[in-house]
């Protein structure tokens, strides 16, 4: 029996796991396979050098799966900034109905994309954020807790306490994202109020997942402890799998005299995480992975895990119900 939360049934999918949008791994191999599994994959838009070419890999995506996709835009300091509004323009010409925004000021492409009226999930890390997101008229929060891999934003809330504060202060449905793997991760989210599931670093060690499978043996092999926090001196806090280029990162960014980002940019060049993942050279660059790589133990396609995260939140939901018994309450309250 196919789950019934506000999200699958407004994005029309059968399992609540949104496969969340990752820099130079969100292709059209991995998002296919994700919705093809029944949950929502995503094609992460800044990895296509252009808007045009991000409109080819909307196409080849739609030869892949027939079930729902969407496009993730990330609004981030980068090195080289991007034309947002030219690739929100080719996900509304292509018909893409939903979108992952994420990142700074999304108000001028939640406006352009909402007149389109595609269904926006948004990613943020603090409750005022996700208020005035809210405002904006985004679809769903994704909440993202400093467990997460990549922007865990200044705050360092954990989704223990972040997902509690979301189902008190907000008036729109929400996701949980950061920290999770498995079924019991779904289940503890929907326990918490949200309506389904975000997912990168447990995606990027899928077969489908198009990095190289030195990354994915790496993943398997890592424990919780071996992600690092850089770029919180530029107020851009990112969690990364602790390599060499991490820990070179790091010692920049603390004995920087003059505090200039230009000193640490080679360190943390996206180019340079992205020969990792084609290379297989696991120390030659950064890239991002969330504490969750700890749980993580096993190289599954797609199907599997999602099924398996399917049958593994069902049967959890069903065992804590036999925690309570029927009958007369031994309590005087
Ligand atoms: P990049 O090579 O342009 O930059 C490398 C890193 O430095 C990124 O973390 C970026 O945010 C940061 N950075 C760049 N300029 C900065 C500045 N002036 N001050 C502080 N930090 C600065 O990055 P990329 O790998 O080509 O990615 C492009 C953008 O898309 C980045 O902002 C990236 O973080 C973002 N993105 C993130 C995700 C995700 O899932 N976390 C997904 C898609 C895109």
């Amino acid at each position: 029996m196919p789950f019934k939360t506000a999200l699958t049934q407004k994005l029309g999918i059968t399992v609540p796991v949104v496969q969340g949008g990752m820099q130079w791994v969100g292709l059209a191999e991995l998002a296919s396979a994700v919705s093809n599994a029944g949950g929502l994959g995503i094609l992460t838009a800044l990895t296509q050098p252009t808007p045009e070419s991000l409109r080819k890999e909307i196409r080849k995506c739609r030869t892949m799966t027939n079930r729902p996709f969407g496009v993730n835009i990330t609004i981030l300091p980068t090195l080289v900034p991007p034309d947002y509004a030219a690739y929100a323009r080719v996900v509304v010409e292509e018909g893409v109905r939903i979108v992952e925004t994420a990142g700074d000021n999304p108000a001028p492409i939640v406006t352009q994309l909402k007149k389109a009226n595609i269904i926006i999930l948004h990613k943020c890390t603090t409750i005022r954020h996700a208020i005035s997101a809210s405002k904006l008229g985004v679809d769903f929060l994704s909440i993202d807790g400093f467990e997460c891999a990549g922007h865990v934003g200044e705050t360092d809330i954990t989704n223990f306490i972040l997902l509690s504060r979301a189902r008190q202060e907000l008036k729109v449905p929400f996701l949980a994202s950061g920290g999770f793997a498995d079924g019991y991760g779904l289940a503890a989210a929907l326990a918490l109020g949200a309506e389904g599931i975000n997912m990168g670093t447990r995606f990027m060690c899928t077969v489908e997942a198009p990095v190289h499978q030195n990354v994915k043996q790496t993943i398997v092999n890592a424990q919780e402890t071996d992600t690092a926090l850089v770029l919180r001196r530029w107020k851009n806090t990112t969690r990364l799998y602790k390599n060499k280029a991490a820990t070179d990162a790091l010692k920049v960014e603390k004995q920087s005299t003059t505090g200039e980002f230009r000193e640490v940019a080679p360190f943390v060049s996206g180019q340079r995480g992205r020969q990792v993942f084609l290379n297989g050279d696991i120390d030659f660059g950064v890239w991002t992975a969330g504490e969750v790589i700890g749980l993580i133990r096993d190289i599954p396609t797609c199907e599997e895990l999602i099924g398996r995260i399917e049958k593994e939140a069902l049967e959890t939901i069903s065992r804590i119900k036999l925690l309570y018994t029927e009958g007369p309450t031994q309590s005087k309250l």
